[in-house]
């Protein structure tokens, strides 16, 4: 009976997580089969449900993406400490009739960050901009890394400001720092040299109001969007910066929710370089 796994959003038809998953079972020798759900989006626990019902196989897990991942996190009766800190679920594992919630998105940008791009965050002054739910994903694993110092800026200011003090009253930033949340408007003057973007202008093409200086002189710039030249990598390229997108920390989210589903750890680098050949 093939394990059987899938990935839920809206839209879904771009997902390159179908592609991931079979690239890792063919390198691992998993006997699994790995689908994209378009879920209606009043209808993703339902979706959910359906996808266990069906007989063929045996329903093990799933990835959830936009605009679902909250939504995960209600439907899950078990999750882990770091979906609980997320507050949003991407990866699901159904077990013994029971659905338990984890998040990956941290783990994945963590390991882009040190193992494909050679930055390790201790001791880095990192700015994450944007306050929303991937945001919120990789707060406390960059917090636990020991950073210099960790910035959340929005657009909406009062939700960097929340999210800042939501994990600077978490034990795990007895570590180090207590991350602060401010507005756009006060990165005047400042500068990084780590520069995360987990804002989703680059989708729209949206130019974010940084000042250049954020980008210290060979830093790095982290854009969460993959797939485009953003106007934030263009900036920072301008700038002197080391540019990367956001395709790594997919394959690495990806390989974690594998890792957590199948006890194996599938090699990314080739599965990178697959996607990026095409
Ligand atoms: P959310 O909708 O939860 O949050 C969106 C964030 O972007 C908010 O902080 C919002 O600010 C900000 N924003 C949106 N438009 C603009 C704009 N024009 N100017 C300034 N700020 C803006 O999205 P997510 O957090 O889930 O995702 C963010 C991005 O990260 C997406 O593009 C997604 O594709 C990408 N991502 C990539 C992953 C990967 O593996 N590479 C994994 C997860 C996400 P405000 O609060 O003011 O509305």
């Amino acid at each position: 009976m093939t394990d059987r796994y899938a990935v839920f959003g809206n839209p879904i038809g771009h997902s390159k997580s179908p592609r991931i998953h079979a690239l890792f079972a063919a390198q691992t020798r998993q006997d699994m089969s790995y689908e994209a759900i378009l879920a209606d989006k009043d209808g993703f626990a339902a979706a959910v449900d359906a996808f266990r019902a069906i007989k063929h196989g045996t329903a093990r897990g799933a990835n959830v993406t936009v605009p679902f991942k909250e939504e995960a996190f209600r439907l899950a009766a078990r999750r882990t400490p770091r979906a609980e800190a997320a507050g949003a679920v991407n990866t699901l594992s159904f077990e013994a009739g029971e659905i338990l919630g984890d998040n990956t998105d941290g783990a994945g940008l963590l390991r882009d960050l040190k193992h494909n791009l050679g930055c390790d965050p201790a001791g880095r002054r990192i700015l994450l901009l944007g306050a929303g739910g991937a945001a919120r994903g990789v707060v406390l694993p960059l917090l636990l890394e020991g950073p210099a110092d960790l910035l959340i800026a929005n657009r909406t200011e009062e939700t960097a400001a929340r999210l800042a003090l939501e994990f600077s009253r978490l034990p795990g930033c007895a570590v180090g720092i207590k991350p602060d949340g401010i507005g756009f408007g006060g990165l005047a003057g400042r500068s990084f040299d780590l520069v995360i973007n987990a804002t989703s202008a680059g989708l729209s093409g949206a130019v974010l109001p940084l000042p250049t200086s954020v980008f210290a002189p060979r830093g790095i710039a982290y854009e969460m969007v993959y797939g485009r030249e953003t106007p934030f990598m263009t900036q920072a390229r301008g700038a002197g910066a080391r540019v990367a997108d956001g395709l790594g920390m997919l394959v690495e989210q990806a390989a974690e929710a594998f890792f957590v589903w199948r006890g194996v750890r599938p090699e990314t680098a080739p599965v990178l370089a697959a996607l990026k050949g095409n």
